[in-house]
């Protein structure tokens, strides 16, 4: 596998990771391939990005989908800074000690999205568990600053798990955005390997409760796969979605950011992509995505239409039973 070079520079951000061996995921299988980023809209696109001073998760996480998606002016904000305070073992984020949050950070977002004439934006974020409520109330504070500038463009978020203090997590869906995503990530199994700092429940608990006090937010969850999960396990996680009631799955190949992070155990091939998105169908979700290049916020505008459009047709179905 190539990797990008941007990215293995960054490897020096990741202190805890330089004990690992290095463990090169071999050659990307050709189904992977995508072209160069370039052409005229992603340039603009990048240079509202770098005047605004903010950061994405396109970039940061060396997403694959860069080329398409900001060729059509979507990028995913990544806000309260670069530095995250957890070590992921699939992650490209560095980890470290933050800076303190920039109070404009919000302001600056909400400009962004103006300018760049947003439908729907995806705002994430790295996990500040240093900071007391985690940065839920700058995560609420960005999406009223986008709504003040860009009143008609819906709002996704992609938040952590505000370490499953509910105080945080209700006053970030009190904010009412109108896709609550949160990321399960990987089965159970994996988490002390793959996502050390984070606990299975707590997540699935963040996603349950959004619906709990407000059931019209649309909820949303993703999973990766290729490192080291069975089929099984990633129905059984369908089945605790669709429990917690989660409205939205998707499913993308796990790829290797740097040799020293979690390898790829396995290359999942698009008709197995195909066959678990057809599980997730039969399980009741409202809305399925499972591509190999799936990401959380990949297509995130039109997947936002068709879902409301999905939940239309489901509430007529119930009203003429
Ligand atoms: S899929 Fe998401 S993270 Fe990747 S480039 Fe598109 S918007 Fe950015």
């Amino acid at each position: 596998m190539t990797y990008n070079p941007e990215l293995l520079d960054k490897a020096k951000r990741h202190p805890e990771k330089q004990k690992n061996p290095d463990r090169p995921a071999g050659r990307k299988p050709d189904w992977i391939r995508v072209p160069a980023p370039q052409g005229k809209i992603y340039q603009e696109t990048r240079d509202i990005v770098r005047k605004q001073k903010l950061t994405t998760v396109c970039e940061e996480a060396g997403c694959p989908n860069i080329g398409e998606c900001w060729q059509q002016k979507h990028a995913t904000f990544m806000i309260m800074g670069e530095v995250c305070t957890r070590a992921c073992a699939f992650c490209n984020v560095a980890t470290g000690k933050p800076e303190a949050l920039d109070k404009l950070e919000p302001l600056r977002v909400g400009v962004a999205v103006m300018q760049m004439g947003l439908k729907h934006v995806v705002v994430t974020s790295v996990d500040r568990d240093d900071l007391p409520d985690s940065g839920a109330d700058h995560f609420v504070k960005t999406i009223q600053a986008i709504r003040m500038k860009s009143p008609e463009t819906t709002v996704e978020i992609l938040p952590g798990d505000f370490r499953g203090r509910m105080e945080d997590i209700d006053s970030v869906i009190a904010a009412r955005p109108d896709v609550f995503n949160h990321n399960l990530e990987t089965v159970p199994r994996l988490y002390p390997t793959i996502r050390p700092g984070a606990r299975y429940f707590r997540s699935l608990r963040l996603l349950e409760r959004v619906k709990e006090l407000d059931p019209q937010q649309f909820t949303k969850s993703g999973l990766m796969v290729g490192l080291g999960e069975t089929k099984e396990e990633v129905g059984q996680v369908m089945d605790d979605m669709r429990a917690a009631g989660i409205d939205f799955i998707t499913i993308g190949q796990y790829l290797q950011p740097t040799p020293k992070h979690a390898p790829v155990e396995k290359w999942w091939s698009p008709d197995e992509f195909k066959d678990l998105e057809k599980m997730a169908r039969r399980k009741g979700f409202l809305m399925v995505s499972a591509t190999p290049l799936t990401r959380s916020s990949h297509h995130a505008g039109d997947d936002f239409a068709k879902l409301k459009a999905a939940r239309a047709e489901q509430l007529a179905k119930q009203a003429a039973e």
